[in-house]
C-alpha cells in the first residue's frame, strides 16, 4: 500500500464505527467482568498478534486478578480484504498452559477460522479453563461454528481498521475503529 500524500492515507478512513470513548468504556467493563469471573484466581491472557496488541494492552490494565501475558501469532491469509481460509500459527506460547485459566484475547472474529484453530490447539493442551474475549464480532461472516464468550462490539460486515487492526500494516494506530474505504 503506497500513499503519495497524507490525503490519500486519510481518504481510506471512510467513517468511524466505534469511537475512542466507546472503546474505553467497553474495555473497562470487560476488565470488570474478568475480575468478577475469576475472583482472585490467576489468569493467563493470550493475545493473538498483531491485531489484538492494543486491546490487550488496555484490557490488562483493567484486570486486578493476578495476570500473566502470553503471545501467539496466528496468520489468516487474505486476498485483498477477503479471507482465503488458510490459518497458520507462526509463533507459539512459551507457557505450559495446563496450570492456567486461559483467556484468549482476539481482535475480531470474522469467518471464525482463526479462533477455531487457536482454540482447538489450546484446548488440546488441557488448560484449567479456556475462554475467549473478542473486541469485535462480525457474525454475518461466520463460516464455522464457534462460541465467543464475550465480545465488546458486534459490527456489520465491513472491513475495519484502527485500534490495532490494519490494512496493509497501516492504520493500527488510529485510536478508534473505522470502516475502510475500498474505493
Ligand atoms: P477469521 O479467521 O475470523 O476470518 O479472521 C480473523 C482475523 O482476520 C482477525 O484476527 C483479523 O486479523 C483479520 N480480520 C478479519 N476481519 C477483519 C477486518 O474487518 N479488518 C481487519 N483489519 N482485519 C480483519
Amino acid at each position: 500500500m503506497e500513499f503519495e500524500k497524507i490525503e490519500d492515507f486519510q481518504s481510506k478512513i471512510k467513517r468511524v464505527l466505534v469511537s475512542e470513548e466507546e472503546i474505553k468504556a467497553a474495555v473497562k467493563k470487560a476488565g470488570e467482568m474478568i475480575n468478577s469471573l475469576y475472583d482472585g484466581r490467576p489468569i493467563l491472557l493470550v493475545s493473538i498478534l498483531k491485531g489484538a496488541f492494543i486491546f490487550l494492552a488496555d484490557l490488562c490494565r483493567e484486570v486486578t486478578v493476578p495476570c500473566e501475558i502470553g503471545f501467539m501469532v496466528a496468520k489468516s491469509y487474505y486476498e485483498g480484504t477477503q479471507s482465503s481460509g488458510i490459518v497458520k500459527i507462526t509463533m507459539d506460547l512459551q507457557q505450559d498452559i495446563s496450570k492456567y485459566h486461559v483467556v484468549i484475547v482476539e481482535d475480531i472474529v470474522d469467518t471464525g477460522r482463526t479462533l477455531k484453530d487457536v482454540m482447538k490447539l489450546l484446548a488440546s493442551r488441557n488448560p484449567l479453563s479456556l475462554r475467549v474475549i473478542a473486541l469485535l464480532d462480525k457474525p454475518d461472516r461466520r463460516v464455522v461454528e464457534l462460541e465467543v464468550d464475550y465480545s465488546l462490539f458486534t459490527i456489520p460486515n465491513h472491513f475495519v481498521i484502527g485500534y490495532g487492526l490494519d490494512c496493509g500494516e497501516y492504520y493500527r494506530t488510529l485510536p478508534y475503529i473505522a470502516e475502510f474505504s475500498e474505493e
